[in-house]
Parts: C-alpha cells; structure tokens; sequence
C-alpha cells in the first residue's frame, strides 16, 4: 500500500478516510496502526537518538505512531499545515486560545460560543490579564468595530452549537487579519468533511473528536489543527501543558474515522427530515437549523459548508416546566444526555443561554436534538408523540399552565 496523503490522483474523502494514517508495513503488515502504550523510548546509540529527536517522537509525551497517524489524517482532512491532539475538545479549545494570547491582549469571541469555553474566558483568561469580549456571531461589522490593536484573536463557532448561529467565516477571518490578530474557530458542527476551514481564512481549527470522529460515544478527545503561521505557538503551547490523549481512545478515534463519512450522510439526513417534520408540530415556535431554507444562516452556509450535522435546536411555543417533564420522560428512542456525534439520538432542555451581546428572542424553552442513525420514520414517531403528550397534558390540566410558570426565554446578561 502506497502513502496516499500526497497522491495528486487521489482526492475523494471517501477514499482517503480509508487509506490516511496507515502504514502497514511499519507494523508487520497491520491494516490498522496497532495501540502503542509507552513513555520511555529507547535508542541504540547517539546517532540514533540525535535522529529520533529530529522529526520522530523522543518520548511517550511527545506522541507515538499511532498518534502521528490520527494528526496526520485529521490534518489532511481539515487541509492545515499540522495538526496535534489533546485529551478532549475542551482542552484543545483552552490551548489554541493561549497558544495565540498573553497579558494584555485581547479576545473577541462569538456570543453564540459552548459555555464551557465562555467560562474558561471569563474565569481563567481574565486571571492572566487576557481581556475576553463578545461579538455577535452574524454581524461582521460588529467585529470591526471591537477589534483593536491589542485583539491578537477572534474565536469562532459556526454554526454556535446552541443557537445555531451560521457565521461569515471569510468576512470575519479578513477583519481579523486586518488587524493582524489569528482566526481560531470550532469545527466540531460540521467536521472536516462539511467544512473547509483553511479555504475561509481560519487559522487554527479545532475538532472536539468526542464527537464525530470518534462517533460512539465512548471516548473523549481532541484534535487542533494549525495553518503554517499559527504552527509552532500550537505546538509549543502543547508541550508546555503536557496533556496528551490515551492510546485506546485514540485508537477508538481513528477506527471512527474509517466510517465518517457514511455517519455523517445518515446524521445530515436524519436530522433534516426530522427538523423539517417538527416545523409543523402545533407545539414547535421555530427550528434552528441552518439546512432549512427559511433559517437566517442558509444562505451562507449554501455558500460555504458542503454538508449538514445532525445536531439542530427546535424552540417550543410557551410550556411549563411540567409540561417539560411530560415530554421528556415521553421519549422512548432519544437519551437526555450531554455531547453528541454519537451513533445514538438525544434530546437536551437548554438552559436559556448566556449572551453578551445578543438579544435572542426565544417564546419558550430550547431543545437541542441530535438526530441519530435510527430509523427517521421511529424518530419522528419518538419525537411528536413526546411533544404531543406535553399538549395533552396541559389541555388534559393534568399540570398547570399559568404564566409564571412558563420556562423563560434568552436574555442578554450584561
Ligand atoms: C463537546 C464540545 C466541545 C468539547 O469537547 P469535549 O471533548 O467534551 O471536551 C467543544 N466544542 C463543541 C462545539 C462541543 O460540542
């Protein structure tokens, strides 16, 4: 088998999502790269070990053969210069951020941003004297304004995987670098496959591999990939933290890349065909889901995503909590359940989410879906009956359904 990732004849995902990271005949005609467990690498003499430390792993911190060959894939498949791995998404989210900043710089972030990354700034990054401030995700010229001479990045999520936010990756990447400050963005949403970050000006793009890419569920993980620019404060920035994934997850990583593409086909349909059932649904204010003709981000995701997730948000009209608690526990096929990218559907009841800068204007409460690789017809079946049985409910008065005890919508907080 030949090395595939510089094969000009040799383009289509499909093919290189089989082919990229292996090496079989560096591991006795293996198809996959076996797990490497080890800390201490050893050499036979000086010239050896001189080597070893020019472009090979020294040392179990410093990566294995197997996790060169998770980064070189992912790498490929984002279309960056290098890519490295962290022990989740949260991590390789925190460490891009510091990789690009140091006292007395500043951040502009997406308002639409996952909240554990809001946290990380307004806690964390505030004690390093790093000032983090919001923009709103779909106004560039909002970012033109905040963007001063002291930002050396913007942080982007598109689309945010709350809100579901479509953001203009080329138009906010061209202010940034105006101003010379580096585009770190979230790619978790619509993974290499569906989004090219490179192509848009990003320059350093982030995979929680927890999701997708490992697919099942069943590890944690996390891969940032950087432009040539932003490679080595990446690096370095790596290694000086000294986290790096577990063998078997990132094994579980690399088996789960071999069928992303198929995953990813199922997940894009299923959740389409489900989001556009629930427009219809008397209980259901509106889909957030940028695939749907009439949401405000489908124009610019037809121009740059290649594909749809199977991760969406519906707003319900205005519901009690016990109504909530009806619909919920009325789910039989969907798990409650943080995360997502997994094989299996969940459903979420989203805390009315924190913004900055953003009015969101939400009737009734948030529900995150992720639209799994079950039968479409069982999920809508799953889906409408719970939502039904929340009507029934209050028209039944079996729960209230006073004003006061309607769950609140989105404010801004500051
Ligand atoms: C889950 C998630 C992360 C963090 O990944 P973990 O592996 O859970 O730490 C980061 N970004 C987005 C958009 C996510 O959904």
């Amino acid at each position: 088998m030949k090395d595939l990732s510089d094969d000009k004849n040799v383009r289509d995902t499909e093919t290189l999502l089989c082919h990229l990271g292996r090496a079989p005949a560096e591991h006795a005609g293996m198809v996959n790269v076996p797990i490497y467990r080890g800390s201490t690498i050893i050499s036979e003499t000086l010239e050896e070990w001189d080597d070893r430390n020019k472009d090979n792993p020294s040392y179990g911190r410093f990566g294995s053969p197997l996790s060169r060959a998770l980064e070189a894939a992912v790498c490929k498949l984002e279309g960056g210069f290098r890519s490295i791995l962290f022990p989740s998404g949260q991590s390789a989210c925190t460490r891009s951020l510091l990789a690009c900043l140091k006292a007395g710089d500043a951040v502009l972030i997406s308002d639409g941003v996952y909240a554990p990354v809001r946290a990380f700034a307004d806690n964390v990054l505030s004690r390093l004297q790093i000032e983090a401030r919001y923009f709103c995700p779909t106004k560039p010229s909002e970012l033109a304004a905040k963007i001063s001479a002291n930002t050396r990045a913007i942080y982007l999520e598109s689309p945010s995987s709350m809100t579901f936010e479509v953001q203009d990756v080329p138009a906010l990447s061209a202010i940034a670098h105006r101003s010379d400050a580096l585009v770190i963005m979230d790619n978790t949403w619509a993974t290499p496959l569906y989004f090219r970050p490179f192509e848009h000006g990003v320059d350093i793009s982030i995979q929680a591999a927890t999701k997708y890419i490992v697919g099942h569920s069943d590890a944690l993980l996390g891969i940032a990939t950087a432009n040539e620019a932003a490679w080595s404060a990446l690096k370095s920035t790596a290694h000086h933290f000294g986290e790096i994934g577990g063998p078997d997850d990132i094994y579980l990583a690399l088996r789960g890349l071999r069928t992303l593409a198929l995953r990813m086909k199922r997940h894009w349909e299923n959740g389409l065909i489900l989001a556009q059932s629930l427009k219809a649904h008397p209980a259901v204010d509106r889909v957030l889901h940028p695939a749907l003709p009439n949401d405000p981000g489908h124009g610019i995701w037809k121009r740059d995503f290649l594909g749809a997730s199977g991760l969406f948000g519906i707003v319900l009209k205005p519901m009690s909590r016990p109504q909530l608690s009806v619909l919920f526990s009325s789910l039989r096929i969907f798990g409650i359940g943080l995360s997502w990218g997994g094989y299996e559907s969940l459903a979420l009841l989203v805390e009315p989410p924190k913004r900055m800068e953003t009015s969101l204007a939400f009737p009734g409460p948030l529900i995150r879906i992720h639209a799994g690789m079950e039968s479409p017809s069982e999920l809508i079946a799953d889906m409408h009956n719970a939502l039904n049985a929340a009507r029934e409910a209050a028209v039944d008065g079996i729960v209230p359904r006073e004003e006061s005890e309607l769950v609140g919508q989105c404010q801004i907080v500051s």
